[in-house]
């Protein structure tokens, strides 16, 4: 039977990327996704907004939701401090195992606990499946219509302490109407819109910095 892209994209970084060197694997997704198919990463250019949200906030705790292929865990991981950890969130199977030998070529595995399962289902179960308190970070990449869900899920469990940083791709294309009327209204966030492209393509897409402030 036919490869599906996620198995070509794992390809690609078999043979183009060093293991161990996170940004090569990088460099081989990008490489792929712009010469031969097209794939759903942040991508570089937003990429690039999302490496210096991570580094300025400097996190220990890290929740990811959506993996794909695991694209945007090995950058935000790769920029990571030692004890810092990333938790990634992913409901498909196939693209959870494809994700996880990114990882592992990448080396970070250490870094990273991606777990199988829908977002709503574990958001509640953050704190005593991993003993974390409340996330530094959380990128918001999975199906637009459940980051605003998500968000107030994430309030409700206390996951989120002042100062915590949600960061939403795609707030334009596909764009997410709900989550970005919400998060820019709330007198809890002070949101900020960052203006990029949609990955691989001139098409505008953003990502929406918002910090909790309690
Ligand atoms: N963050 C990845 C990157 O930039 O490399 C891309 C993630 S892709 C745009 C969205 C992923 O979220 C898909 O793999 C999809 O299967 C997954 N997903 C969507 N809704 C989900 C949910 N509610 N819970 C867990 N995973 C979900
Ligand atoms: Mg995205």
């Amino acid at each position: 039977t036919r490869s599906t892209r996620p198995q070509r994209l794992l390809a690609a970084v078999q043979k183009n990327a060093t293991r161990g060197d996170p940004r090569s694997v990088v460099r081989a997704i990008d490489q792929f996704c712009r010469h031969k198919e097209w794939a759903m990463n942040v991508g570089d250019e937003k990429g690039c907004i999302l490496d210096s949200v991570v580094s300025e906030a400097n996190p220990t705790y890290v929740l990811e939701l959506g993996t794909y292929c695991g694209y945007s865990t090995v950058r935000i991981a790769s920029l990571l401090s030692p004890n810092s950890k990333l938790i990634t969130v992913e409901f498909n199977p196939e693209y959870a195992k494809i994700a996880r030998q990114v990882i592992a070529w990448a080396g970070l595995q250490d870094k990273i606990n991606l777990v199988e399962g829908a977002s709503g289902d574990l958001i509640p179960k953050m704190q005593e499946m991993f003993g974390v308190k409340t996330f530094d970070l959380v990128f918001l990449d999975h199906w637009k219509d459940r980051y605003l869900p998500d968000t107030k899920l994430m309030e409700k469990c206390g996951l989120l302490r002042k100062g915590s940083i949600l960061l939403a791709d795609n707030v334009i294309c596909p764009g997410t109407p709900d989550y970005l009327e919400y998060i820019r209204n709330s007198p809890q966030y002070e949101s900020q819109y960052f203006k990029s492209h949609l990955e691989y393509t001139k098409v505008e897409d953003g990502l929406e910095k918002s910090v909790f402030l309690g």
